[in-house]
């Protein structure tokens, strides 16, 4: 089969690279995802891999003076590859090789090989199609697996025995799993068999190159594909066990709770389908996550999960640490919002005070939106009435926030009065007090006894001071 490169926009690049390769007496193919998603018409990809039977390092650092003498190539002398970015497009270059692996590491031994050999090495028989540029053959796509068979029938199979593929290098097992969810294939039975098999395996792995794979499984449509694939295989309970202890549902007196992780999951679908940012993703995955060391059946009450918020919240901090996650201002954003997860509904039940807006308001600040994105994910009862119940109390509730917001402006507050004038009212020196009224001035706001304002906060500071014994100067 020919594929026809006329139209490609990258039609003068790969011509390019044809001539430099024949003047240089070695081939060139283009391989792994570019061919993948050029033949299943998605979008583009901006990194092209080229392998070469002949040395990658010579074959980049040729093409790159073609193109241009002061592009810089970037050399990986130990993995024989070399790469150069050029017209938005990251070229990499690799020299065809075969592979053997040893017990206790995911690094082969490298000898130089055939394209075939090559093809043999990869991933997924959908990832070892190639292209050729050569000459006598240019555009021929290379398919000795029937990857395109594959593509048709949208399944993730290994080119050669799946265990020992999966065992060889372990990543490979999160890599069938992300590309399942990105993709929407199905992992073909043997080799979801082998990752079961082999899941231990994935301890050999950093941590990072997991992370990597598992925030494309959060990013793609509908994350649940992903993550059910991790449960079952078993790689789920061996990267986040505080995920799969939210399984099961049990049952005292008669009376059960839901399977929070399957509810997680829908959490997680529905939140996809409002947003891209990542890490609101990932509140929704651990929202819940609280849930199985509060859980506790109470007489007369039945199953609670007191304080599943705060607990949560913490965990969150140790989760992202292990999973080697940022821990910057993304952890304390989902931090946050795991804490503050309950709290609209909460409002609903507890009755809409103003004040009780005023401190919601406030405690979410500008994260406020995306919370309420949240907890819209979060209803996931199949009772339509409900439902609709559910909806329209959270409407109510975003409604009767605006209006405090617009009342009151304690969203971003900034104290009415500072530090400085406080210490000017009552001639003294930095010190606790100064604290402690900031703290009563913000608490009188939020609580509705003063208004946002800075007299009624300048009045009132002077009241409380001369209170706890300060004297106007
Ligand atoms: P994408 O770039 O969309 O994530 P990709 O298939 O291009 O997908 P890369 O990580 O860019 O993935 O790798 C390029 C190619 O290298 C793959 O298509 C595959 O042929 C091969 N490859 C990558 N990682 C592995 C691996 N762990 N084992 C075997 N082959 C791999
Ligand atoms: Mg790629």
């Amino acid at each position: 089969m020919n594929i026809n490169l006329a139209q490609n926009k990258n039609l003068k690049l790969f011509k390019l690279i044809s001539e430099v390769a024949e003047k240089n007496n070695q081939t060139v193919f283009i391989v792994g995802g570019y061919v993948r998603d050029l033949l299943m018409k998605r979008k583009a990809p901006t990194d092209i891999d080229f392998v070469t039977e002949g040395n990658g390092i010579d074959l980049a650092k040729a093409v790159s003076k073609e193109i241009n003498p002061t592009l810089k190539v970037s050399v990986f002398k130990n993995y024989g590859t070399a790469m150069f970015k050029f017209d938005g497009l990251d070229l990499e270059f690799v020299g065809a090789r075969k592979e053997s692996y040893a017990e206790d590491s995911r690094k082969p031994s490298v000898e130089t090989g055939t394209l075939e050999d090559d093809q043999k090495r990869r991933d997924f028989t959908i990832n070892a199609l190639a292209i050729s540029l050569n000459k006598e053959n240019f555009g021929d796509l290379i398919d000795p697996f029937d990857g395109i068979l594959d593509i048709k029938k949208r399944i993730l199979r290994t080119p050669l025995e799946p265990s020992q593929t999966y065992s060889d290098d372990p990543l490979r097992m999160m890599r069938a799993i992300r590309f399942a969810s990105t993709l929407n294939f199905k992992i073909e039975e043997n080799s979801l068999k082998a990752i079961k098999k082999e899941v231990e395996r994935i301890k050999i792995v950093s941590m990072e190159r997991i992370m990597v794979e598992f925030n494309k499984i959060m990013l793609s449509e509908k994350p649940s594909v992903g993550l059910k694939l991790m449960e079952q295989t078993g790689i789920l309970h061996l990267v986040i066990p505080e995920l799969t202890a939210l399984k099961g549902i049990e049952e005292v007196e008669g009376q059960t709770h839901k399977d929070n992780f399957w509810h997680t999951l829908e959490v997680v679908d529905n939140i996809s389908e409002n947003t891209d940012n990542l890490w609101l993703r990932w509140a929704a995955l651990l929202h819940d996550i609280g849930k199985a060391p509060t859980k506790k059946f109470v007489e007369g009450l039945g199953w609670t999960f007191h304080g599943h918020e705060f607990l949560g919240s913490k965990m969150v901090k140790n989760l992202f640490y292990r999973l080697k996650l940022p821990l910057g201002t993304d952890m304390k954003y989902v931090q946050k919002l795991v804490k503050l997860s309950s709290r609209p509904i909460a409002l609903i039940d507890d009755g809409t005070s103003d004040s009780a807006l005023r401190r919601l308001l406030f405690d979410a600040g500008e994260d406020l939106e995306d919370l309420f994105i949240l907890n819209k994910a979060d209803i996931t009862t199949k009772n339509s009435s409900k439902q609709a119940k559910f909806k329209k109390n959270f409407e109510y509730v975003a409604l009767k926030i605006k209006e405090v917001e617009e009342k009151d402006q304690v969203r971003n507050f900034q104290p009415p009065i500072s530090g400085e004038e406080i210490m000017e009212l009552f001639n003294l020196k930095p010190g606790r007090e100064i604290g402690i009224l900031k703290e009563k001035v913000k608490e009188a706001i939020l609580e509705g006894e003063i208004a946002n304002d800075k007299e009624e906060a300048r009045n009132f500071v002077i009241k409380e001071g001369q209170n706890i014994g300060l004297i106007l100067a």
